[in-house]
Parts: C-alpha cells; structure tokens; sequence
C-alpha cells in the first residue's frame, strides 16, 4: 500500500507529493514496528492529505500527526482494527467516540441492548447481579474487545451489567446500525462469533476461579488482566471495587493487598494501585490468567 493509491483525486504539486510519500513511508514504518494493518495506514493518508492541503510541508510534522490521529483513532480497540477496510466502512458513519467515567454504566442486566461500545481504553467490567443486590465480576472487557457485541446478532438482552472500572474512552455505534452491518459482512460477524467464544470461555474461567482459587492468585490474575489491556503502571482502584469484582469482604482484599505490597508487587495508596513487579504477580497468579489469555488472543484472524 502506498500513499499514491490515496491521492487519485487530489492534486499536489511533484514536492508535495514527494514530502507526503516520505511522511506516509516513516508513519509505516512505526506502524510495522507497531503490527498495525491497511486501515491504519488509510487513517494516516488521509490525515496527511488533509495537513498538506492546510498547507504543511515538513514530513516529521505529518507522520507525527499523522500518528498521533491514529492514536486517538478508534482502531486502538483490536477488534476495529482486525476488520478490513471495507468492513471497517460499514461501521464507519455510525461510530462515535465518547468517554465514560469510573462507575459509568454502559448497559443494565436484562434490558436491551441498545449499543455496542468498542473501548480504545481503560476497562469495562461485567458484572453479574443477584436478587439481593450482591453483585460478582464475570469477565472484562478492554481494547480487545466489546460490550453488547453479540446484539449483533440478533436483538438481545444484557446477561450482565458492564461497569466502568478505569474510565475509558469508547467508540459506540446503535445496536441496530451494528445489526445492518453484520448482515452485510460475514467476516464480521465471524469475528464477533469467535469473540463470543473467547467472553464465554473468559466467563467460564472466572467462574470456575471463583471457587477454587485462593483470594491472592484472583487478585493477581484481575490486576495482570487489567495490566493486559491499559498499558498503565498505575491504576485508580478502590479496595471497594476489588472485592466486589471479586465477590471478596473488603477487610480480606485490604489484608491480601497488603501482603502484595510487602512482597514488593504493588504499592497501593489512596485508591492507587501501582505495579512494581509483574512477573512476580505472574507468579502469583493462578493458571486462569494464561488460559483467558490465550483465549483472547484466538479472536483475531490470523492468529
Ligand atoms: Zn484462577
């Protein structure tokens, strides 16, 4: 792909389109050394013909902005980014960018999904509610990934509540201009269904963890997870949340919080959790942090 195949209808002079092909070959450049694809470098064509047309003529400042456009482009979410382009353009019109903060949130246990949210970061939990109010985390949801996918499918209702754990920014498209777009594309609606596979595998694992592992190996597996898909050293997290994710006592998470921390794997202090030593909480962690994993990683074709 080159940065001739997006200029067709534009007309540059010869040393304009020179300098716009040497930022477009540097943008790809980065982007190999990142492992992004087509779409990727279709946003940053056609940021830099939009530059160039404002009148910038120095490729360091095109690829960098250029990059940075991309950066705040919804293809930091995986499974956007996994999408070919013309996949991606069904999706296109309808998507918009919104930010949700921590406790936000995004659907309500049995009521229809209205929208599906893409998040480019921070973390979605699903949680599952009891009659009485006691509330368990059942998987979650970061820039792998997808709340209320599977309305994609056909209408449905939200098994679960999704949360705002670490506040996110999203790409939200309606749920039935989702629908229209499955029903045009198989690929997508295969990776939806090999997504729902991984969040039912994720599920299961969580569940099965629930009951069988120690409290210290949950909570190392629930931080490397949000590790995972942040990229933050340092997260906003109240003990509160923990252990309600966790179905755990408040009291039991600070004790076993404390025991991380003097093990030199976290440092914790008003409502911060700080990561100091990640293969140490690797170690900790019990086997369902490799296996939910693995299982996410299936989802994009090709791997
Ligand atoms: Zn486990």
């Amino acid at each position: 792909m080159s940065m001739r195949q997006f200029l067709s209808s534009e007309r540059f002079d010869p040393d304009t389109t020179r300098i716009m092909g040497v930022a477009f070959e540097m943008a790809c450049v980065a982007l190999r050394v990142a492992g992004r694809g087509d779409i990727a470098k279709a946003v940053v064509a056609e940021k830099i013909i939009e530059l160039a047309k404002a009148g910038e003529r120095d490729a360091n400042i095109l690829c960098e902005h250029s990059l940075n456009e991309l950066r705040a482009n919804a293809l930091e979410n995986r499974l956007l980014a996994a999408l070919e382009p013309s996949d991606y353009a069904l999706l296109m019109p309808q998507l918009r960018t919104a930010y949700f903060s921590q406790g936000a949130v995004l659907q309500e246990q049995d009521a229809p999904v209205a929208h599906v949210y893409f998040p480019m970061n921070g973390l979605i939990s699903l949680v599952s509610i009891m009659e009485d109010g006691r509330a368990v985390e059942s998987a979650v949801v970061g820039r792998e990934g997808a709340v209320g996918a599977f309305a994609g499918l056909r209408p449905c209702n939200a098994f679960t509540r999704a949360t705002v754990q670490i506040p996110a920014t999203v790409a939200v498209i309606p749920a039935s201009h989702f629908q229209a777009a499955v029903n045009q594309s198989q690929r997508i609606r295969d990776l939806i269904l090999r997504y729902k596979e991984a969040l039912f595998g994720q599920v299961q694992q969580t569940a099965a963890c629930n009951a069988l592992h120690p409290l210290e190996a949950r909570l190392a597996r629930w931080l490397l997870q949000a590790f995972d898909r942040t990229d933050a050293r340092d997260l906003p997290l109240t003990q509160e949340a923990i252990a309600q994710m966790l179905g755990a006592r408040r009291t039991t998470v600070t004790f076993i919080a404390g025991r991380l921390q003097d093990a030199g794997l976290i440092h914790y202090r008003r409502g911060r959790i700080t990561f100091l030593d990640k293969v140490g909480l690797e170690h900790l962690a019990c086997e369902c942090y490799g296996a939910i994993r693995r299982q996410t990683e299936r989802v994009r074709p090709g791997d």
